[in-house]
């Protein structure tokens, strides 16, 4: 029998807002443990929570960019569960009202578009960690109250790939909006992955499994696969799928069961006394949206239509807002999307991956980089040597006419100097030479590199094209 997979994705996005959610402690990433709390995120009896604005507006925001409703009235709800990082006894949530629903995310599955929707994204704050060693188990409540989106997806997705898919796509989004760096590996970005079978074209779903403990988007995919085959085996037997909670372990590629599924009535929702609702009128959801930047998807189509970019390069330079924004940067002065999009892909994003840095901390901004690029333009330095320009100044953060004036780079096209150093080549291979005369005419190319590399590619290409054409009587 065939059967379809079913899907569903609960990602959260931790917040990179200056405070906690519900207290003015700072949020912080391996500062030392426990020195970001407060009475209220250490649950003192009597401390009151305060809403921070920013989270709302990271929430609308992301609503937003994913096509959401905004919900003019949403509360907040205690979601009651003991764990020894959280000192509260319950987490402040959202939970039948939620800030934004109904939007939806178009991600590409198998060379097409397919639209995935999105149920729900609510607010909610963050648990501490428990740190476990051989000593036993040390808790750290810095991360406690930080605020989380949590983004929940329709059953829509319909294969282990269409989800490694939706996650890449989620955090292109996350990321453009600037509310989060969505780093899985640093936790600010966590998924649980929800997942049946059914036969083949039955409309009513299997029961599912959810799956926890996945630290990257591959994971996320390899744990799916795994359970797509895991429960395709136990249903071919004759068996029943049980609802439960279970955990990914990457070393063994196996998942094994952290507990039976829990139900919502498992947490005794109740309305959150402490906070009032959450009101947002037209004219806040307005003052967002006009600060939502152009969404990857958009910039992508543009850059394929109005540049004329092909889709892996405008892929390639819409993956990270920085990047995008730097090639329209340099753009306005060098108006060459072609050879700027050239430059910005092996050179930039190369300098970017050796370094380690952010196309942002690049020390060659891309002023600096139009620059070279005129000066190339203009023949005041060779295609070869602008590379080792620009080498230069990425490490020095001198400008290209500087380091071109100090080092001496500008283009040999001295014919006399030129001349006479072909003269050497050819008389240092003379067979070639014969060769050649004989209509081997890929020698030329040979020819061609003799000079660049006794130059050090300072050579004038033209220039050099020419005298050795003159040369060898062509
Ligand atoms: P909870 O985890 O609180 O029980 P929901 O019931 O709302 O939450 O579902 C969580 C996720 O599971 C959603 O992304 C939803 O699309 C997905 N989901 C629900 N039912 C199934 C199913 N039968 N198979 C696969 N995914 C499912
Ligand atoms: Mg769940
Ligand atoms: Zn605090």
């Amino acid at each position: 029998m065939d059967w379809d997979i079913v899907i569903g994705l609960e990602v959260h996005v931790q917040l990179n807002t200056e405070t906690k959610a519900f207290c003015s402690c700072r949020v912080s990433y391996g500062d030392a443990p426990n020195t970001h709390v407060c009475p209220v995120c250490l649950a003192y009896p009597g401390a009151l929570p305060v809403l921070n604005k920013a989270m709302v507006d990271s929430a609308v925001m992301l609503g937003l960019a994913t096509r959401c409703r905004i919900r003019p009235y949403s509360t907040f709800a205690r979601k009651n569960y003991f764990y020894p990082d959280l000192p509260k006894g319950y987490q402040i949530s959202q939970y039948d009202d939620p800030i934004c629903y109904e939007g939806h995310i178009d991600i590409a599955a198998g060379g097409k578009q397919k639209r995935i929707g999105l149920t729900r994204i609510h607010m909610e704050e963050d648990a501490g960690k428990s740190m476990h060693s051989e000593a036993g188990t040390r808790v750290d409540l810095n991360r406690c109250g930080t605020p989380l989106l949590e983004i929940v997806s329709e059953p829509d997705i319909a294969s282990p790939e269409e989800a490694y898919q939706y996650l890449t796509t989620l955090k292109q989004i996350v990321r453009y909006t600037g509310i989060s760096d969505c780093n899985m590996e640093e936790g600010s970005m966590r998924c649980d992955a929800n997942i049946s079978l059914k036969p083949e074209g039955q409309k009513a779903f299997g029961t599912r499994t959810e799956l926890k403990n996945m630290n990257s988007f591959r994971n996320v995919e390899r744990a799916l696969k795994y359970e797509v085959s895991r429960q395709r085996k136990v249903l071919e037997s004759g068996g029943n799928i049980i609802q439960q909670t279970l955990l990914w372990d990457e070393r063994s590629g196996t998942t094994r069961s952290m507990r039976s599924k829990e139900e919502s009535h498992d947490y005794r929702y109740f309305p959150e006394p402490d906070l009032s609702p959450v009101h947002i009128d037209k004219a806040w959801i307005e003052k967002i949206s006009s600060t939502l930047p152009e969404m990857p998807e958009a910039r992508k189509q543009r850059f394929m239509k109005d540049l004329r970019l092909s889709e892996e390069d405008a892929s390639a330079l819409t993956a990270e807002k920085e990047t995008a924004d730097y090639f329209e940067a340099v753009l306005k002065t060098f108006n060459a999307p072609r050879t700027v999009c050239n430059w910005v892909r092996n050179e930039i994003l190369r300098i970017v991956s050796e370094t380690g840095r952010s196309v942002r901390k690049v020390p060659v901004s891309a002023e600096a980089l139009a620059e070279l690029l005129v000066l190339l333009e203009k023949k005041e330095v060779t295609p070869q040597t602008a590379k080792l320009v620009l080498d230069e100044m990425a490490s020095g953060g001198a400008s290209a006419r500087e380091i071109i004036e100090k080092k001496g780079l500008k283009p040999i096209s001295d014919s006399g100097a030129l001349e006479s150093l072909i003269d050497r080549i050819f008389e240092a291979n003379p067979e070639l030479v014969r060769r050649f005369r004989d209509g081997e005419t890929k020698l030329f190319g040979f020819f061609i590199g003799q000079v660049m590399r006794e130059t050090k590619g300072q050579a004038d290409p033209a220039a050099t094209r020419e005298i050795i054409n003159q040369k060898l009587g062509k």
